[in-house]
Formats: C-alpha cells, sequence, structure tokens
C-alpha cells in the first residue's frame, strides 16, 4: 500500500514548473487554489477584474484533489434541523442553493470541456440501524412536503439492488447527485480560471495581510502584491493569516483508500448503480467506484493527515470496508491518502466579510460543489457589493464557546470519542 493520493495518478495536475510571478497590484487577491478560490476567480476574471489566485503549494492541492468526488445535494446538517435553526424561508434558500451547486459544476464541466467523469448517478444513504431507516422515512416525507424535493427509499429487501451487501437496514436515494473524479475536476478548473485571464500563483503561501487604505498589502512568500480586495478559499487549511476566520474553523482530518481494481462483475455487484454512497453514523462512511476500484473514506482519526493518522487510518478503514463488503477480504488496498476538512462550531457553511476580508469556509466535508458554486457566487456577490444579501451570509458565524480556542483543535481526540459514544448510544 502507497501512501499516495490515487486520485492523482488520474490526472495532470497543475504544478510548479514555469511559476507564475507575484503580480505588483490586482484588483481582487484570492487565497487558497481549490474549487472555492479558482471557481472565484474564473467567474472575476470572466467580467474583466484582474485576480491573482495565491497558493501555498500547488493548484488543487488542498482537499479538492483529496476527496470522494461527491458532487451531493444538501448541507452537512439535516434539512430538519435547517429548518429548525433558521426559519422555513432561508431553509428554503439554502436548500436551493444546494440544488443550484450541482448545476454550478455540471455546467463548469461542460462550458470548459472539463474530462472529469461527471454523471448524475445519485447518491444513496444507509441506515445503520433501523431506527436511521424510520428517520430516513420521515425525511422523504418532510423532503417532498417542505421542499418539493423527491428522494425516495430502499427497504432492506430491496437493498442488494444498490449495494452488495446486506449489513445495512433500508436507505434513501436522491437520484439528483452526482459523481466526479476530484483531481480531474480541480485540474480543469485551473485551467479555466488561468483561461478566464486569471493568474495562478503557486508556491506562494500568503504570510502576511495587511490592511491599507481601501487596500490590502499581502505579502507571499515570493513577492507582495496590493489587491483592493481579499477573498480567503483557504478551507480546512486556513492559517493564521486572517486570525479571527482561523478560530472559527475546526480543521479535521479525513481519510481514503483505494483498492485494487476489481473485475466488471464484482465492482458491479458492490454498487450495480454507481451510487455515491455514506452511511447515518456521526463517525461515517462514504464510498464508491472509480474505474473499477472501491474508494473507501471516512474519519478514521479525526487529527489532520500525517505519516501516522494515514497508516492507522488505513488499517481502520480496510477493516470497515470489509465489514460493509464481505467481498472485498482478499482484496489489496494500493492507496491511501487524506486530506482536511473546514467545520465551523455550527457545523454549517458561511460567506461574508470580516474585517474587509470576503470568505467561504465550513463545507463540513459538502464542498464539491457548495465551493465550486460559493467560489462563483461569492465573486458575483463581491462585484456588486452585496455580500450580506446572499443566503449563506445571512445567519451569525458563531466562534468556539466561551472563546475556548485559538485555532489548535485541542478538543479533537473528545470530540472524535464523543462521536463514537453517539453512535453506541443513538
Ligand atoms: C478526504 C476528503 C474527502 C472529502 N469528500 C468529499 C465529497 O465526497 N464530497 C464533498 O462535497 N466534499 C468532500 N470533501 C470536502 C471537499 O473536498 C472540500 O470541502 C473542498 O475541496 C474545499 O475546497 P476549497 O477550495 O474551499 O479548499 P481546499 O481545496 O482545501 O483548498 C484550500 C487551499 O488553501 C491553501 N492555503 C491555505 N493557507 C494558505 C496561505 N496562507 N496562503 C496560500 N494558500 C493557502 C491550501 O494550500 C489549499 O490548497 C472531502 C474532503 C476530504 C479531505
Amino acid at each position: 500500500m502507497k501512501q499516495q493520493i490515487y486520485w492523482h495518478t488520474t490526472a495532470d495536475m497543475p504544478s510548479d514548473k514555469n511559476l507564475t510571478p507575484i503580480p505588483d497590484r490586482v484588483d481582487i487577491a484570492v487565497i487558497g487554489g481549490g474549487y472555492t478560490g479558482l471557481s472565484a476567480a474564473r467567474t472575476l476574471a470572466k467580467q474583466g477584474m484582474k485576480v491573482a489566485v495565491l497558493e501555498a503549494e500547488t493548484m488543487g492541492w488542498g482537499a479538492s484533489s483529496r476527496n470522494g468526488g461527491m458532487v451531493l445535494s444538501g448541507l452537512k446538517l439535516p434539512m430538519q434541523t435547517i429548518v429548525k435553526r433558521y426559519g422555513r424561508d432561508l431553509a428554503k434558500r439554502l436548500f436551493q442553493a444546494s440544488l443550484d451547486s450541482i448545476d454550478t459544476v455540471e455546467q463548469i464541466v461542460k462550458e470548459e470541456k472539463i474530462d472529469c467523469g461527471f454523471a448524475r448517478t445519485g447518491h444513496l444513504l444507509a441506515a445503520d440501524k433501523p431506527k436511521h431507516f424510520d428517520a430516513l422515512k420521515d425525511e422523504v416525507e418532510f423532503m417532498e412536503k417542505e421542499f418539493n424535493h423527491k428522494v425516495h427509499l430502499v427497504s432492506r429487501e430491496q437493498q442488494r439492488e444498490e449495494i452488495g451487501t446486506d449489513l445495512y437496514h433500508g436507505a434513501l436515494v436522491d437520484e439528483v447527485s452526482a459523481g466526479i473524479n476530484p483531481a480531474q475536476f480541480v485540474a480543469g478548473l485551473a485551467g479555466a480560471a488561468e483561461r478566464a485571464g486569471a493568474l495562478t500563483c503557486a508556491r506562494a503561501r500568503v504570510n502576511k495581510l495587511r490592511r491599507g487604505e481601501k487596500r490590502f498589502v499581502v505579502e507571499t512568500e515570493r513577492g507582495t502584491v496590493v489587491a483592493q480586495s481579499v477573498l480567503m478559499a483557504t478551507s480546512g487549511y486556513t492559517g493564521n493569516v486572517a486570525k479571527k476566520l482561523q478560530r472559527k474553523i475546526i480543521p479535521i482530518g479525513s481519510f481514503v483508500i483505494a483498492t485494487e481494481k476489481l473485475s466488471d462483475v464484482l465492482a458491479h455487484e458492490l454498487s450495480p448503480k454507481n451510487r455515491m454512497i455514506f452511511d447515518y453514523k456521526h463517525y461515517l462512511n462514504y464510498f464508491r467506484l472509480w474505474d473499477n476500484r472501491m474508494i473507501f473514506g471516512g474519519r478514521a482519526a479525526f487529527f489532520p493527515e500525517n505519516e501516522n493518522t494515514i497508516r492507522q487510518s488505513a488499517e481502520i478503514l480496510q477493516r470497515e470496508m470489509v465489514t460493509v463488503y464481505p467481498q472485498l477480504k482478499d482484496v489489496a488496498v494500493e492507496y491511501a491518502w487524506g486530506g482536511t476538512l473546514d467545520f465551523a462550531f455550527d457545523m454549517m457553511t458561511h460567506v461574508g466579510e470580516m474585517d474587509g476580508i470576503f470568505y467561504s469556509l465550513g463545507y463540513a466535508g459538502h464542498g464539491v460543489a457548495m465551493g465550486t458554486h460559493l467560489g462563483k457566487t461569492v465573486a458575483e456577490a463581491m462585484m456588486k457589493g452585496n455580500i450580506k444579501e446572499h443566503p449563506f451570509a445571512s445567519f451569525d458565524f458563531p466562534g468556539a464557546p466561551l472563546g475556548l480556542y485559538d485555532g489548535r483543535p485541542w478538543f479533537l481526540p473528545f470530540a472524535g470519542m464523543w462521536h463514537k459514544i453517539l453512535d453506541w448510544v443513538e
């Protein structure tokens, strides 16, 4: 098993050869070269703005080339919770944004001719316990009644038509969701941003951000650029360049393994409709096929990726995968890797402006579609000057209770344990 991002072996990832020089001045400096930053840069550059994407590593290096490639409807929190918290009207706008986000990905893929296997294969949410299936029944009714959105149930008896296991107690299917190869998509998006005229500057970690009168001085490791506006698109890798934002975001590790290639027959048995699959647990697993490999991910350790967390997580994930699919007992795991998610304390995505700095953060594992879409819509709002009207800007962005967080997530082991307890109790 190699500690390597499998997706990178399938894509022509942007490199750091022929580095784009840091310009002296731009209209907008975008910090972070993932879906959010690149989608924003593409939109801004198309409108004639002078934009530089400043990326610490190479374009797409972060979560955007490491994820499960699930282009999902909905948000991290169940819509029932969101209605209770924010009321029906706002909940409707937020849910609609999630549907629009899938359309945005589809549209960009088409317009920019990005070869990344975009397909509306739907997602499947599997019930780990009988009471989860009862909750899914409620969910089907609720989504239809409140949002006029049709999702359907799959009973335990019908389950084999959807997934090659008897582990689950039924499932819910949403046909609207899609799958992509995440690295091919982010590489394509970087090319699209460049063609639109954005400068993509790799190896340009921003070390300091100073606010002057009507402009920012952005100091990178390769030089300084003066920008009228700044957009933070740094997700789980948000550092202390914008301390107030860093204190609102918890970086959490998520890990993935990829098996060797399976036979057509076995791949079809495991996921006959090629769904994007995840389970109902707090400590959830998510999995899907790509090129006849099982790509199996989960929050196996809460700390972000390093050699140890990847190794430990790969072992845990292999065990979990064989529990779901005993057919994979003797199948080799060829790749294991990790990436960092960004959770806000309220588990919601937030956009807005803080101390003059625009941001789009807190995707909580739902950022493939949403990052791409919010990158675009935040860019549009920056140009129009109406960010406050954005649906994801219309509720509070809370920090840690009692301010007990300075950007170093000391509480992650407790959070991990808490999730395990919740799974056991519930
Ligand atoms: C293992 C894993 C699986 C996932 N699976 C899914 C999934 O199936 N579906 C889904 O919807 N979501 C999934 N997600 C979440 C999704 O990948 C992210 O929400 C999304 O990629 C965020 O995109 P982004 O552009 O905001 O951030 P990123 O792609 O993380 O990019 C942020 C970039 O900012 C750069 N940066 C940070 N600080 C600085 C600085 N000071 N100067 C310059 N650059 C800086 C980093 O180097 C990084 O490249 C998953 C995430 C992980 C890690």
